[in-house]
């Protein structure tokens, strides 16, 4: 048998690579320990536990995808709180080694919605590349 050895598992192999994501929904990729978190903060009798939040997002059908994408944005209230998950995510994506990310949100707009942009993309630049960043 010629070539490389293959890694020891697809995981390792999987996160090795260098990858790059052209379209994030930051609110479709939040990683569940800060989902988890995040509903805890609102309503700590909605999260039960981390298992029994990952199983809230096993869909039966489409209709429950929907139903459970409705709910988990409920918990997206505040500036803050999206700068959480695009922490959280950018931390995810780096994890992964993804080198490149298009990432998208949808914070409920209003006359501060280009400074909270401006506000997300920074605190997203900062997570990503581990340190502050300069505006
Ligand atoms: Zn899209």
């Amino acid at each position: 048998m010629s070539g490389l050895p293959l890694p020891a598992s697809e995981p390792d192999w999987f996160n090795a690579i260098p990858k790059v994501e052209l379209h994030v929904h930051l609110e479709g990729a939040i990683p569940l320990p800060a989902l988890f978190e995040l509903v805890r903060k609102y309503d700590s009798g909605a999260a039960g536990s981390l298992a029994d939040l990952e199983a809230r997002f096993r869909y039966r059908d489409f209709p429950h995808f929907i139903e459970t994408w409705v709910w988990k944005n409920g918990f997206l209230r505040e500036l803050d709180d999206f700068a959480f998950i695009a922490e959280a995510v950018a931390r995810d994506l780096r994890g992964q080694h993804v080198l490149y990310v298009e990432a998208f949100c949808s914070p409920p707009t209003s006359r501060r919605a280009a400074s909270r942009s401006a506000a997300l993309s920074r605190r997203f630049g900062e997570a990503w590349i581990g340190s502050p960043v300069s505006s």
